[in-house]
């Protein structure tokens, strides 16, 4: 098949300064210097087999395309990749006396200094080319200039078998054939076709949003499955990466610059959310990568503000100094570690929870006409202007209500512009303790408020150490504990919570007594990392929180709307399930039929 000449995109004005542009990484590499990497160099890279599967082969021909300051990628798949995997690009090529060079083990142009900390490029090992000339037929096309001649190579069982010039423009198409043809238990292992294109989709998709300045397409069976323009705007390639359902339902995030990094992005609005985490993105220094720790800090951020099990949209993009990340620790690239993990952690946290906080989620249930309703513009000027039992209750983040009353000792009922509104009591209460906690784990070290009259906690000796070894954080969250003696310990002071809280309009409100089993509960949980805080806090709101069938006053029934009301989400309880219905005008109308 021949080449397909692509004009390199009009790259526009706008390009983001986080996004590196795709030319300057050809800029980083003089050209025509691949060499083979001395041997203390191979030692020191985190070796493995590079190409497990279809999408690895994409991977990595895509990345070197990307490394050649590529505007343009093509990738053509047939048979599920076994059949054919070609890849065109125009990037800077490959000369004609290096070309055989380039398919050689540890041969490298991008890594000039031996130093595996300076690197900016995808690619550092050398070992893409030779591993699939291993497995599978090899053709390279390429020319480094624009003489419209290039060379072509190809090599099967990883021996040249053809080496002649070939027509082309300024750039490099890798095909490969018979994947895995001669090891069959790859070939075996290989999922079906459809698994495989699946993969293969995921792979130029999160390219694509590393790369949103290069214009992808992807074609299977010669079908196009995928394109983006490269308009290098990051909302523009998510959506064109993840379909039209995104448009206008993508916020964006930040920049906001922690501890010398740079993080900013994009993240669906709370409506659109995931079942999996498969569209969540975070791409450091222009690579895809999935660091577990920091997934795990900016899961904990918007996990409280979804529905239960959902996931956003996201991708966040993160700059920081070459030498503050280490993309060496694993063979796929893809672990990485971050050194200011934790700081970059709790901005990206931090735009993420407050993007999608801004806007109320409203649940999924079929009698709401949605969320217009609740964004409804809401007339500010209505406020009551002296306080009155029965006067509307004006919040930010819910429309003006009235209320109603209690029904069956577990719902509030209320009255807005658009219909009637059914809130959860005790889901209401917790999201609103949830946020108050969170306040003082995230804000400033709390004024702990002491207990009335200390509480006893006992121990089993099994819960001991793993207590003790965290009173210094529950002291920092506003828990004072000391040591009783033996296996027991008492609360002295704890934060802001219900009943034994001193002013603030939820006093008395709530279960205190369940203090004591919440704490108990942190001496069970032996999980490791920062989330047992998360899950604390969680529990916390949960246990506290009045109960569904406590008869409820008016002035607690107001207390806890226009407490809820401004909450980040006045929708879903922390644990992501529904507090709110709203059952709308509409409905009623159709309903009853008053059309
Ligand atoms: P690495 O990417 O780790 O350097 P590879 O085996 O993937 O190793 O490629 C070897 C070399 O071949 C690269 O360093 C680069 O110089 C050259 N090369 C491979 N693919 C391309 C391409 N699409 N455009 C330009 N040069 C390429
Ligand atoms: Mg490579």
């Amino acid at each position: 098949m021949e080449y397909e000449q692509h004009l390199p995109p009009d790259q526009g004005t706008n390009r983001s300064a986080w996004v590196i542009p795709p030319d300057a990484r050809a800029d980083q590499r003089p050209r025509s210097t691949i060499r083979v990497l001395p041997p203390a160099a191979v030692a020191r890279i985190a070796a493995g087999e590079i190409i497990e599967r279809p999408a690895s082969v994409v991977k990595e021909l895509a990345e070197n395309a990307l490394d050649a300051g590529a505007r343009t990628v093509r990738v053509d798949v047939r048979g599920g990749g076994l059949t054919l995997i070609r890849v065109g690009d125009d990037g800077t090529g490959i000369r004609a006396d290096e070309l055989r060079l380039a398919c050689e083990r540890h041969a490298t142009s991008k890594l000039a200094s031996d130093d595996l900390g300076s690197v900016r490029t995808l690619g550092f090992r050398g070992e893409a080319l030779p591993s699939i000339a291993a497995v599978a037929e090899l053709a390279i096309v390429s020319a480094a200039d624009d003489s419209g001649v290039g060379r072509r190579l190809t090599l099967r069982d990883g021996h040249v078998v053809v080496d002649e010039p070939a027509p082309r423009p300024r750039g490099t198409t890798v095909t490969v054939r018979h994947l895995f043809a001669n090891v069959p238990a790859r070939l075996a292992a290989s999922g079906r076709a459809q698994a495989e294109i699946a993969q293969i989709g995921q792979t130029v998709r999160r390219l694509a949003l590393a790369a949103p300045g290069v214009r992808f397409s992807l074609l299977i069976d010669e079908r196009m499955v995928l394109q983006t323009t490269g308009a290098n705007d990051l909302e523009t390639a998510l959506i064109e990466v993840y379909g039209p359902a995104l448009v206008g339902n993508v916020l964006s995030l930040g920049p906001l610059e922690p501890g010398g990094a740079r993080v900013a992005g994009v993240v669906s609005s709370p409506e659109v959310t995931r079942l999996g985490r498969g569209q969540v993105n975070i791409i450091i220094n222009g690579r895809w990568v999935q660091p577990r720790g920091l997934l795990a800090l900016i899961e904990a951020a918007y996990r409280p503000v979804l529905p239960r099990g959902r996931h956003p949209v996201l991708a966040l993009v993160i700059e920081v100094l070459p030498g503050s990340v280490d993309i060496n620790v694993h063979p796929s690239k893809l672990e990485v570690q971050l050194l200011e993990e934790r700081s970059i952690g709790a901005a990206c946290g931090e735009l993420i929870r407050a993007a999608i906080g801004q806007r109320p989620v409203i649940l999924r249930e079929r009698l709401s006409t949605g969320l217009a309703a609740l964004r409804s513009p809401i007339a500010l000027a209505e406020a009551p202007a002296e306080y009155n039992e029965d006067s509307v209750i004006v919040t930010p983040g819910l429309p003006p209500l009235r209320l109603i009353g209690q029904v069956r000792s577990r719902l509030l009922m209320l009255e807005g512009p658009a219909g009637v509104y059914l809130v959860d009591q005790h889901r209401a209460h917790e999201r609103i303790l949830y946020e108050r906690l969170l306040s003082t784990h995230d804000g400033p070290a709390p004024e702990p408020i002491a207990l009335p009259e200390p509480l006893l906690l006992e121990l089993r000796p099994a819960q001991v150490a793993r207590f003790s070894r965290r009173m210094d954080d529950l002291a920092a969250l506003g828990f004072e504990c000391e040591v009783f003696g033996g296996r027991a310990f008492l609360l002295r002071a704890a934060p802001v919570l219900p009943g034994v809280m001193h002013g603030g309009m939820l006093q008395g409100l709530g279960e205190p007594n369940e203090l004591i089993p919440a704490l108990l509960g942190l001496a069970e949980d032996d999980r490791e990392g920062a989330g047992w805080r998360e899950r604390l806090l969680i529990s916390l709101a949960c246990r506290t929180a009045v109960r569904r069938g406590r008869p409820l006053e008016r002035p607690e029934m107001r207390a806890l709307v226009e407490g809820l009301g401004q909450t980040s989400a006045p929708a879903v309880c922390p644990h992501g399930s529904p507090l709110l219905m709203h059952v709308s005008e509409t409905l009623l109308e159709r309903e009853f039929g008053w059309g």
